[in-house]
């Protein structure tokens, strides 16, 4: 066994207490990198993760939330999907690059405790498989495509172990018809250094009020550091996304979101953002009963909400409205252009009510934003 201490992590992420291998990716090179950056962690190799260390069922129980067991698994399914979005509100038509499942922080409202009750967390470890198949699909002469890894996992968080962004953008280099997002909550920037052409990877964060970030992201950077984090990305030539998602509304929600919008112009020019998305707190209804059970902090789920076409439930309009109005206005006083902003999963008539018009007149969101991704 090797001896050494696990590496320096950063504060976020505290070791796996266990590593489960699929033993078909036992030497590909995301296993032997989390493996040679975290020695002494025990592993052991399965083939099915309910014959590994019993993972405590504590998604939900906080006092249990930093500690995980990562499996690194030979995964079979398709890499490359479509965005689950519905045709009752305007959808981006974002495709996901499928890289692994549920995350090392613990953000209160998050989505992904519904989906998975325990902290195992999936690493798709066979990447030239990812790569076989994203050969075929993106290749160099074909339509040009918008893509991202945050809809299971945070883009970023286990980088500093797995390497696996760096690896992706390297090989995306040879695909300039593919943009790729990366969204997360932490920083880490150690992909910069794999990108060949910073024009081809949005760097995106989730913005939020500073007392949101501080009471309900835990382990998660700060808005500043985050700021900073994409004014770095932006002075070595890439452009950004920001993602005011989810819009929660808590007694002086106002000047927290002053503050936060305030906060994103002390350090980025308006055109240095290729676009920033406006989102609503929606859940599907198990997760409310998730977040009531499990956490104290979670105020805002006692508000009253509505269950929208698409069975999510969501803050009455009246309330919506006041608030992406009240956002999207601040964000035009500091320069932003209306066509920077986008609604995530709106109706024609909040699109028409805070910004004057549909996707329709922009040609469809989902060109719109395709558009702005390979903006020069
Ligand atoms: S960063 Fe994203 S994926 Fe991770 S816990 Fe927070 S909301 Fe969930």
């Amino acid at each position: 066994m090797n001896t050494r201490s696990v590496h320096d992590l950063p504060a976020y992420l505290s070791p796996p207490v266990h590593i489960l291998i699929d033993p078909e990716v036992l030497y590909t090179q995301v296993t032997r990198r989390v493996l040679s950056r975290l020695p002494g962690v025990p592993w052991s190799l399965s083939t099915d993760q309910r014959f590994g260390p019993r993972a405590e069922a504590s998604a939900n129980r906080p006092e249990l939330q930093s500690s995980f067991i990562l499996y690194l698994k030979h995964y079979k399914g398709r890499f490359l999907r479509f965005c689950p979005g519905t045709r009752n509100y305007h959808c981006c038509a974002y495709r996901i690059m499928h890289i692994g499942e549920n995350c090392p922080l613990n953000c209160s409202y998050c989505i992904l405790k519904a989906y998975f009750q325990d902290r195992i967390i999936k690493v798709w470890a066979n990447q030239e498989d990812l790569f076989r198949e994203l050969e075929l699909k993106l290749r160099p002469e074909s339509s040009l495509f918008r893509a991202g890894t945050g809809e299971f996992t945070d883009s970023l968080a286990l980088e500093p172990l797995t390497g696996y962004t760096g690896d992706l953008v390297q090989f995306l280099g040879n695909y300039p018809n593919v943009c790729l997002e990366l969204k997360s909550k932490i920083i880490d920037l150690s992909w910069i250094k794999k990108v060949s052409d910073p024009s081809r990877v949005l760097p995106a964060w989730s913005v939020n009020s500073p007392e949101i970030i501080k009471t309900q992201e835990q382990g998660s950077a700060g808005l500043e550091d985050r700021m900073r984090a994409a004014a770095f990305c932006a002075a070595q030539g890439f452009r950004v996304c920001l993602h005011f998602d989810p819009i929660i509304h808590y007694p002086g929600w106002e000047k927290g979101y002053a503050l936060a919008v305030e906060t994103i112009f002390d350090y980025l020019k308006p055109e240095v953002i290729a676009y920033l998305s406006l989102g609503s707190f929606r859940f599907m209804p198990e997760l409310e009963n998730i977040i009531m059970r499990n956490e104290p902090r979670a105020k805002y789920i006692y508000n009253e909400f509505i269950t929208g076409l698409d069975g999510k439930k969501r803050l009455l309009l009246p309330l919506r409205l006041e608030q992406f109005s009240f956002i999207a206005g601040h964000l035009k006083d500091k320069g932003l252009l209306d066509r920077q902003m986008y609604f995530c999963m709106e109706s024609s008539y909040i699109w028409t009510k805070v910004l004057g018009y549909t996707p329709e007149a922009l040609g469809g969101l989902d060109k719109h934003l395709l558009r702005l991704s390979f903006v020069r």
